[in-house]
C-alpha cells in the first residue's frame, strides 16, 4: 500500500501558542515586528483612540505601508476624526483604511441614527462588528490595542490567540497605564486632545463619557449599562458580544 505522506496544519492556534511562547510578555515591539513580516497578510485595527498612537508608532516603525483598518461609525467625536488624521500625517502611515457602515444597511436597520438609544448592540453591530469583519476578509491576522488594564473580559489576555482561523496579536496585552504613558512621552507622541478632559477610552460620542477619579479607563463606555464591549473581539473564538 503507498505510503502517502500528510503534511502538519498549522493553525492560528499554534501560531498564537507558538508567538506566546517565544515573545516576553512586554515585547510588543518583538511581536509586531514578527506579525508583520513573518506571518502573512496582518492589518491594525485602530481606533485612533486615547492610548492608539503608540502601537501605531511601533507599527510603523517596521512598515509604514502596514494596513490600518479605522472603523468610522458615523458616530465618533469630531476631535478623533481629526486626530486620526494629525497622526497619519506625523507617523508617515501611507495606508490607512477608513471602514465605514454599509450605507444601505444604516437606511435599513437605523433611519433615524438613533438606533443606539434603543439596542446598543445592534447598533454595534450594524457600525462595528459588521464592517470590521467585511473588511478583515482578506488578512490572516490582525493587530489589535486590547490591554489587561482595561479590565473586564480583557484582564487575561494573552499576546496572541486565535480567532477562528485568523491570529489575533494583542502586543501591549502586559502593558501598565505608566508605560503607555511613558512611551508617549519618550517618542512625543500626540495626544487624542479628549485625554485632555479625562476621557480614558474613546469610542462613539453617544456612548462615552469622561471617566470619573479612581474609575478604570474603560469605565466610561456604554455608562449605565453592563455592555463593556461592541462585539468585534472575541474570546475562545466567540464574540464577547452581543
Ligand atoms: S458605540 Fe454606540 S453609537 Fe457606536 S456603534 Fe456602538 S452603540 Fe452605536
Amino acid at each position: 500500500m503507498p505510503y502517502e505522506a500528510t503534511l502538519p496544519v498549522f493553525t492560528a492556534d499554534d501560531a498564537a501558542a507558538e508567538i506566546n511562547a517565544r515573545f516576553a510578555p512586554k515585547d510588543a515591539c518583538g511581536v509586531i515586528a514578527h506579525a508583520l513580516t513573518a506571518r502573512g497578510r496582518i492589518a491594525l485595527v485602530s481606533s485612533f483612540g486615547a492610548e492608539s498612537v503608540v502601537l501605531l508608532h511601533m507599527a510603523a516603525a517596521v512598515d509604514r505601508a502596514v494596513p490600518v483598518l479605522f472603523v468610522e461609525t458615523g458616530m465618533l467625536f469630531a476631535e478623533t476624526l481629526s486626530y486620526q488624521r494629525r497622526v497619519a500625517e506625523r507617523l508617515g502611515l501611507s495606508n490607512v483604511r477608513i471602514v465605514r457602515p454599509d450605507p444601505v444597511q444604516l437606511l435599513t436597520r437605523d433611519t433615524d441614527g438613533l438606533l443606539h438609544q434603543s439596542d446598543t448592540d445592534a447598533c454595534c453591530t450594524l457600525r462595528k462588528v459588521e464592517p470590521l469583519a467585511n473588511a478583515l476578509l482578506p488578512y490572516d491576522g490582525w493587530i489589535s490595542g486590547r490591554k489587561r488594564i482595561h479590565g473586564g473580559q480583557r484582564i487575561e489576555l494573552e499576546l496572541a490567540e486565535a480567532e477562528g482561523e485568523r491570529l489575533k496579536l494583542n502586543p501591549l496585552a502586559h502593558w501598565s497605564g505608566t508605560e503607555i504613558a511613558a512611551y508617549m512621552e519618550a517618542h512625543d507622541l500626540p495626544r487624542h486632545p479628549l485625554t485632555a478632559k479625562g476621557y480614558g477610552s474613546i469610542g462613539c460620542a453617544p456612548c462615552t463619557r469622561a471617566a470619573r477619579p479612581g474609575e478604570a479607563p474603560r469605565a466610561g463606555r456604554w455608562p449605565g449599562q453592563d455592555k463593556t464591549e461592541c462585539g468585534i473581539h472575541f474570546i475562545d473564538g466567540k464574540a464577547v458580544r452581543p
